[in-house]
């Protein structure tokens, strides 16, 4: 392929790209927005395989063929509830790809830069390598945060932000040694460094409780765009650079949108270690009084003769697979004019926008399909509401428990409404592990059991 034809296929996929994420902020344009993505993609590697730099097509077919095979065989057995801890996994080979082609370039015999030049590119190394190592270690310890191969408590290391700054500045230095070493003699500071990264990912990550996960996410979705802008940059890969960018902006955009909905800084989520003992959480755990069960037929009594319904979906939702279920149920009270409507809080679930791919799944309709802002205000005059595997986004002692680990975050306020009915296997507490006032509320009635066995039985008595 000529060089021109390679740079038009390069700006088409970045095109293709812009306009896959314009689609995917919105549910009804997303699979055009996927359409988009896939066919930039296809360029794009077209592209990259017909370039000049790639010398053994052999190696390359291997390669591939042993990426794919993994690839489609991961996808196709990924059950939904694990596709947050796929995606911190996925995030974490960005970060890994970016340490080794730093490396690779660094070692490349064929590399004859001089002067500024090479100084230049290793920044760019150096600072690709420090991003992605970090992304890989920290995605690792996210990826065992998500399935809870590891605790979601945050580890807190005595002296932990001092033992940051000193990783920091160790690293700072090092990057002086680094650049304009000559020869090779910089790949000592560098694999130093690239060590020092990969602990710094671990401690950044441990150090983050259960409830602040969201924001960690979508930062390490953002720094695996970095890594690959940065990769971009090393490989002369103009594509890559502005893929990794689009990446990386939209994962800081994302991280933003998640801290305003938990009402918490970026810099203090972070700096980590929120909601460990020390806290309230043991004493808003203690007793609280009865709580009051209730049974699916008379939950199909009293959603048939409510006039307004909300559904809160939440984890437990997406554990159960329950969204078939509720959308039919749905669809009787909708046919028995009962207004039904469901509340989407911005961190339900395991990852941005869990719930609303599970409802749109089970093809619920999006205009009944309200954000937490759009609904809070209506409670009050709602007569049933029905909370399906949701607990920390439901939590008043978010707005009543300075010391929770959830403290300030916004909430959905259904115990507001006349009667909510909190389907749960137990009384055991969420994500945050902190206990819910919730469920010990006069008008708080609890519906055991799995979901979809709860749903089900509903559906059936509706
Ligand atoms: P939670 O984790 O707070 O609660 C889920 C509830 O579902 C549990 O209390 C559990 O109770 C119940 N549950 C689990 N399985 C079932 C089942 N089969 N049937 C019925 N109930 C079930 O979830 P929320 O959605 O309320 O809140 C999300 C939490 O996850 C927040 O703390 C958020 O910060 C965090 N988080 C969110 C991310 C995101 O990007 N959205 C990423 C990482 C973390 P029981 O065991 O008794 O059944």
């Amino acid at each position: 392929m000529t060089e021109g034809v390679i740079t038009t296929a390069y700006i088409a996929a970045s095109i293709l790209f812009i306009l896959a994420l314009g689609g995917l902020s919105n549910q009804e344009t997303a699979r055009r927005g996927n359409v988009y993505g896939i066919i930039g993609m296809a360029i794009a590697l077209i592209a990259t395989i017909g370039g000049a730099q790639v010398t053994s097509y052999g190696t390359l077919a291997v390669c591939m063929v042993i990426g794919a095979v993994i690839g489609i065989f991961v996808a196709s057995r990924v059950q939904m509830t694990q596709m947050p801890e796929l995606v911190a996994i996925l995030h974490s080979f960005v970060g890994l790809a970016a340490v080794l082609v730093g490396f690779a370039s660094y070692l490349d015999p064929g590399a004859h830069l001089t002067g500024i030049e090479k100084s230049i590119h290793e920044v760019e190394i150096y600072l690709g390598v420090l991003i992605g190592a970090v992304t890989f270690t920290g995605s690792v310890v996210a990826f065992g945060k998500l399935s809870a191969r590891i605790s979601s408590k945050p580890l807190a290391l005595p002296a932990r932000h001092w033992l940051n700054l000193g990783l920091g500045l160790i690293c700072l230095g090092l990057g002086f040694a680094f650049v304009g070493a000559e020869g090779h003699s910089g790949l000592i500071p560098l694999l130093v460094m690239t060590i020092i990264a990969f602990i710094f990912g671990v401690h950044m990550v441990m150090a983050i409780g259960g409830a602040d996960m969201p924001v960690v996410i979508s930062m390490l979705n953002s720094y695996s765009g970095w890594a690959a802008a940065a990769t971009g940059f090393m490989l002369s890969n103009d594509l890559l650079i502005v893929t990794g960018a689009l990446v990386g902006s939209s994962g800081a955009i994302l991280s933003y949108i998640m801290c305003t909905a938990m009402n918490r800084k970026f810099l203090a989520v972070i700096a980590g270690g929120f909601g460990t003992a020390g806290g309230t959480v043991a004493a808003s755990d203690g007793e609280q009084g009865e709580v009051i069960a209730i049974s699916a037929d008379e939950t199909a009594e009293l959603l048939k003769d409510a006039k307004s319904v909300v559904i809160v979906p939440g984890y437990g939702m997406a554990v159960a697979q329950a969204q078939h279920a509720i959308n039919d149920i749905t669809k009787k009270l909708r046919e028995k004019k009962v207004e039904v409507r469901f509340a989407i809080h911005p961190v339900a679930g395991r990852m941005p926008g869990h719930m609303n791919v599970l409802l749109a799944e089970a093809k619920v309709p999006y205009d009944i399909v309200m954000e937490m802002d759009e609904i809070n205000d209506d409670f009050p005059e709602t007569d049933a509401v029905l909370v399906i595997g949701a607990n920390d986004i439901v939590n008043p002692s978010a707005q009543t428990d300075p010391g929770s680990p959830i403290a300030g975050m916004p909430v959905l306020e259904v115990w507001k409404a006349k009667t909510v009915v909190i389907m749960k296997r137990s009384m055991a507490t969420g994500y945050a592990g902190v206990q819910n006032p919730l469920f010990f509320k006069e008008n708080a009635r609890m519906l055991f059991g799995d979901a979809k066995a709860s749903v089900d039985a509903i559906l059936a008595s509706v």
